[in-house]
């Protein structure tokens, strides 16, 4: 299923493209971006976009440009900036030399504003955040026109200069643009282009106190840098003609097209910044690179591949219409990928002690391992074995049903790479009654063969051998939200899936872990995909989160 990130995909966006490249539209040339707002971490839905923008700039030998539309100082920042160059190269992606901010477009885009108020085509008004509101009229009923709205050209040019000089309050003045107050597209009704906001900018400081209104800001902006497909997500359908409005009047030659596509909803996860802001800074999270965020920083952490997530947005291909995709989907992805490439190894979370009675004391086996069933290139380990192991506890049970395959009294189970063993009897915990240990013997002609005398041997556990592996702490995570879309609720906190960490701190993994390079991944035999978390491992006692397990839940889906 993993297809290299070169293939070519076909899909609605593509094939508008296409045509437009049959019908010589911008020259044949292809200019896409991404265009950020540096205001949080990017989620998978960003990743989504990413993989759509580059990948057609790729597929179509064309150019896609990173811009972070930096136009709201409020909540915008340089560790954003950072965060998300950080996020799209790990996702596998280059901008070369095209990294752009609208900031840096202030200037320009404040003679922009200049040239439409000597237009007649933009006007300052004084009314009230609230008036504006209520002459803006609903779906049903047309808009009033602002008491402003005829303002000789060279009292707007007096009031604009003076707004930017800092005379005026917040609120004070806006600068509108004059379409239409009957407009039927709410949208073309006199929008805002400017506002004042006193307010330090990330980048630019204190050199404005007025900033442009985003969908002013976007549209210039991408027609300044020559993009030939503004590809964006539906909720700005309605602001095409707001962006074709401002861009005829003030750029000569070819317009960008907008192309809008659904963007991403993923169950049981919500993708609104508002949201993830609001769980990093309530400590929902332990911060935007916990595991459990659908952030590319968490998802990350949490040891999720660039491979997968790149897989996951091709299989999901872009849709007209919004629609809720199953995260089990994106889960199935990123097992694939880690199934073909992750290295085998053995830890135990829940450790029951085993004492092998009959195996020889101070004795201590190298047994041979390969590191992947299907890959003999990725070489073998060697695992030692002695007289003490441990197994996890669930592998053992005190009055087993017929169909238990593993250990019981008197029972036999055969231990991944080693020899079958027999539990003889078990050693209780004095107050609470629980096993504490097991007693078992071993069969020394079953290594890596069969029992000799034919008996059958069905289970397989996996184990380590007691102070030849490595103390750990292993965290199992599940769902962030209980609910399928917590993303429609407004209270969605109420959602949180209260058991999305298990946190186990007396885990065993072989030795070989010992060395694990950070971000290092590998499948737990029996238990799932691991990744050894680099920011929480201390020296002695790493940390391994769990990507997924093992059970495949869309797999099942897709079957049915
Ligand atoms: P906000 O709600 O603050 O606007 P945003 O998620 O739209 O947040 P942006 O930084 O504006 O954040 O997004 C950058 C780009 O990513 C935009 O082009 C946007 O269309 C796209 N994008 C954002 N969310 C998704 C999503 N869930 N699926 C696909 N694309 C998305
Ligand atoms: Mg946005």
């Amino acid at each position: 299923m993993t297809q290299p990130i070169e293939s070519p995909c076909t899909d609605f966006i593509r094939d508008i493209i296409e045509e437009g490249q049959r019908l010589g539209k911008h020259e044949g040339r292809v200019a896409t971006r991404f265009p950020p707002e540096p205001n949080g971490y990017i989620h998978i839905g960003h990743a989504k976009s990413v993989c759509l923008n580059f990948g057609i700039a790729r597929q179509y030998q064309g150019t896609c440009n990173l811009r972070m539309d930096d136009t709201d100082p409020l909540g915008e920042s340089m560790e954003y900036v950072e965060s998300i160059i950080r996020d799209i190269r790990w996702l596998g992606f280059d901008w070369e030399n095209r990294l752009f901010y609208a900031s840096d477009y202030f200037e320009k885009i404040y003679s922009f504003a200049v040239e439409l108020i000597k237009k007649g085509e933009a006007y300052v008004c004084s009314l009230s955040a609230d008036e504006i509101r209520e002459h803006r009229g609903t779906f049903t009923q047309p808009g009033k026109e602002s008491p402003y709205r005829n303002r000789p050209v060279e009292e707007n040019l007096d009031l604009f200069a003076r707004m930017r000089q800092g005379e005026f309050e917040d609120g004070a003045h806006v600068l509108r643009a004059k379409i239409d107050m009957a407009a039927p597209n709410i949208v073309m009704r006199d929008p805002i282009i400017y506002r004042i906001k006193r307010e330090p900018h990330y980048r630019t400081g204190n050199s404005w106190v007025i900033y442009p209104m985003y969908d002013f800001a976007h549209c210039l902006s991408d027609a300044l840098e020559g993009i030939t497909h503004s590809i964006c997500t539906l909720e700005f359908e309605n602001n095409r003609p707001l962006y074709d409005w401002i861009v005829e009047r003030l750029i000569e030659g070819p317009r960008p097209q907008q192309i809008e596509f659904a963007r991403l909803n993923l169950s049981y996860t919500v993708l609104s910044k508002r949201r993830l802001i609001e769980l990093v800074q309530k400590n929902y999270v332990q911060g935007w690179d916990d595991p459990r965020m659908p952030t590319v920083t968490g998802m990350r952490r949490r040891g999720f591949t660039p491979e997968a997530i790149r897989q996951f947005c091709a299989a999901i291909g872009v849709a007209k219409n919004d629609n809720l995709i199953d995260v089990s989907l994106l889960e199935h992805c990123v097992r694939d990928d880690l199934n073909d490439r992750a290295p085998r190894a053995m830890c135990v979370l829940r450790p029951l002690r085993v004492v092998i009675d009959n195996y020889p004391e101070g004795q201590l086996e190298q047994f041979e391992c390969a590191n992947h069933p299907q890959r003999p290139e990725m070489g073998i380990r060697e695992i030692p074995f002695s007289r003490v192991l441990y197994i996890e506890h669930d592998d053992f049970m005190e009055n087993p049903p017929k169909k238990y395959h593993r250990l019981g009294p008197g029972r036999e189970v055969r231990l991944r790479n080693a020899y079958v063993i027999k539990c003889e009897s078990m050693v209780q915990d004095e107050k609470t009654g629980e096993v504490a240990e097991l007693h078992c013997t071993y069969d020394p002609h079953t290594r890596n063969a069969p029992p000799a005398d034919g008996r059958k041997v069905q289970g397989v556990i996996h184990w380590v051998a007691a102070g030849q592996c490595v103390d750990a702490e292993v965290r199992l995570y599940d769902r962030l939200f209980s609910i399928e879309d917590p993303g429609s609720e407004e209270d969605f906190t109420k959602y949180l899936n209260p058991d999305s960490v298990e946190i186990l701190t007396t885990c065993y993994a072989e030795l070989t872990l010992k060395n694990a390079e950070p971000g290092s991944k590998y499948q737990f035999e029996r238990l799932g995909y691991f990744c050894f978390d680099e920011k929480d491992s201390k020296a002695g006692k790493p940390v391994f989160n769990r990507i997924v397990p093992l059970r495949d839940s869309w797999a099942k889906i897709a079957k049915d």
